[in-house]
């Protein structure tokens, strides 16, 4: 068996970062700048209120008040959109509304609700401070400012800082297109009645939705029978097709495991026991410079499988360092043990962890911990991670990997 943190070094090597293409804003959630972005203009490029009321001269409602307002003639209105069209003077304003640009002469916004009209004028009850609720030009952004450095990943907000500076496309590295292919005789899809000894295929739905849940295009490959060539001919359409290819099943020790004896043949794999519980066989290896994963069969074992090591090869594939390959790791407590026998293994137990009045996570089983029951892990939101030995008392510190 080889420790965790070796297996998935050995993935992260064999896991090269995609191109970097020029991505429609669209399309480019989720993806991560190759390149820093420059801002050629300011942002907001105009000056211009953040409030609807007046735009004024601060030094005309210095003395205004509650009992004497400055009393100031309106000379037009600017909306959002608009260009003004006169200048504000002496002892004038001018109505405007939320985003439109400043009127030349105007220091200042008399905010709607401190004033009052009479007539052709407007009373403003409050002094306006230069300078009061007026955006200014590159407040946001300067022109010339860097908006994001390379290595920047795309989140909602980016893409809209993005479409603010004018681009329609970012430099990103590629997204991952990532095949995921169920090996098994015992797999059927769908409704129809089993037949002795068959079992639905899960593993490509579930592998299929982690994929795209974690921004990878996908490639359903389908399901390959226990058969030698048909197991070639689908990892041929993977490596054709895609960048990287998830199979499961027939990496373990069983008789009938051909995708083993086929990736073999085909690329350099590594066949690891992991000391892991569940997931411990894992294979990993380049083949015509596609990363591919042989994941084991059991639903829940592939699910962990894939958390632990595709997903962070695939995102570092996508330009993700450091941190930011890994789900997101946090301490809790356990508010019920988790008893264990030592057998050199890191236990992965499914579990669910809800934050408390005290601010911490709390830690409960979702269910049995067999791999093969998936509906635990379906109800898990977290991995607690278990190390080896006696297992966790009740109350005591438990680390956590939060899921999704
Ligand atoms: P294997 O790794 O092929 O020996 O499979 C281990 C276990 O996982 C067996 O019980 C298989 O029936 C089950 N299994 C393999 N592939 C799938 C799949 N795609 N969906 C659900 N169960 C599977
Ligand atoms: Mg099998």
């Amino acid at each position: 068996m080889i420790p965790l943190e070796e297996a998935r070094a050995r993935v992260l090597a064999g896991c090269a970062r995609l191109e970097a293409v020029s991505t429609p804003l669209a399309q480019a959630l989720g993806c991560v700048t190759s390149a820093a972005v420059v801002s050629d203009d300011n942002v907001p490029s105009f000056a211009n209120t953040a409030m609807d009321g007046y735009a004024v001269r601060a030094a005309d409602t210095e003395a205004a008040s509650e009992a004497e307002p400055a009393r100031l003639v309106v000379v037009g209105t600017v909306a959002a959109g608009a260009a003004p069209d006169r200048p504000v003077g002496p002892g004038q304003a001018v109505r405007i509304m939320t985003g439109a640009p400043m009127p030349e002469g105007a220091d200042a916004i008399a905010i709607v609700e401190v004033t009052s009209t009479e007539g052709d004028q407007v009373l403003v009850r409050q002094p306006a401070r230069a300078g009061q609720h007026i955006r200014h030009p590159g407040g946001d952004i300067a022109a010339g400012q860097e908006a994001f450095p390379a290595g920047t990943a795309l989140g909602p907000g980016h893409l809209g800082v993005l479409a603010s500076i004018g681009r329609e496309k970012v430099d990103v590295y590629r997204r991952a297109r990532v095949g995921v292919l169920s090996t098994g005789d015992e797999l059927v899809e769908g409704s129809v009645p089993l037949q002795p000894g068959q079992i639905r295929d899960t593993n490509r739905l579930t592998l299929l939705s982690l994929c795209r849940q974690s921004g990878f295009d996908v490639v359903d490959l389908g399901a390959a029978r226990d058969d030698e060539d048909e197991i070639r001919g689908a990892i041929g359409r993977a490596v054709a097709t895609c960048d990287a290819l998830i199979a499961s099943g027939g990496v373990s020790m069983g008789d009938f495991d051909y995708v083993k004896k086929v990736l073999d043949e085909v690329g350099e794999m590594a066949w690891m026991q992991v000391g892991i519980r569940p997931a411990k066989p894992l294979a990993f290896g380049v083949v015509e410079g596609k990363a591919v994963f042989g994941l084991p069969g059991n639903p829940v074992s592939s699910m962990v499988s894939f958390e632990l090591f595709a997903r962070p090869g695939l995102r570092q594939m996508m330009g993700f360092t450091g941190a930011a390959l890994d789900r997101t790791r946090v301490r809790g407590v356990a508010d019920e043990g988790f008893a264990r026998r030592p057998d050199g293994k890191l236990h992965l137990d499914r579990v669910v962890a809800a934050a408390g009045d005290d601010g911490r996570f709390h830690v409960r089983s979702s269910g049995g911990q067999e791999s093969h029951l998936l509906r635990a892990m379906a109800l898990a939101n977290a991995l607690a991670l278990v190390p080896d030995g006696d297992g966790i008392a009740p109350g005591g510190d438990v680390d956590l990997l939060l899921l999704g």
